[in-house]
């Protein structure tokens, strides 16, 4: 899917565009840089499971059933267990609008949680920075909503 035309923007802006003309919700973004990735605690209101939010997000683009199940396909079962972290690894970046003010994201990926699980925040931030050298990989994100992202290369 990752080839596909169809799903990949050239800024942020253009996805959400096209999430108010077509209900796209999701979609590839390449960065053009990044700027800062932390770890921060999650607040008390997102203590919501993922899987809560997935509902929400569902629910919200119905009239993509297709794409949502390829999204859904592509998140390992494991992912609903991602409540059990405290904190998240956010990764701050720009697209490639000219005017781009950044965008500041976390960073839902399956092996990034398990790494964070296991030897914790500052682990985890350490392997999400190596991944996010722009100059040695052709970096993605997958945008599931406004407020996450997968890296995707
Ligand atoms: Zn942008």
């Amino acid at each position: 899917m990752f080839r596909d035309k169809s799903w990949q923007f050239e800024t942020v802006d253009k996805l959400l565009e096209a999430q108010k003309v077509n209900r796209t919700s999701i979609g590839i973004v390449t960065p053009r840089e990044i700027t800062n990735i932390e770890a921060t605690d999650r607040p008390e209101e997102d203590a919501r499971s993922f899987e809560e939010k997935f509902e929400e997000l569902k629910k919200t683009v119905e009239a993509q059933r297709a794409q949502i199940q390829m999204f859904e396909d592509a998140i390992p079962p494991e992912m609903k267990r991602l409540e059990f972290l405290k904190s998240r690894v956010m990764v701050s970046w720009l697209c490639k609008a000219k005017d781009c003010s950044g965008h500041r994201m976390q960073v839902l990926d399956w092996g990034l949680c398990e790494l964070q699980r296991r030897d914790g925040s500052a682990a985890a931030v350490n392997r999400m920075k190596e991944l996010c050298k722009l100059d040695t990989y052709d970096l993605k994100f997958f945008l599931g909503t406004s407020s996450n992202i997968r890296p995707a290369s």
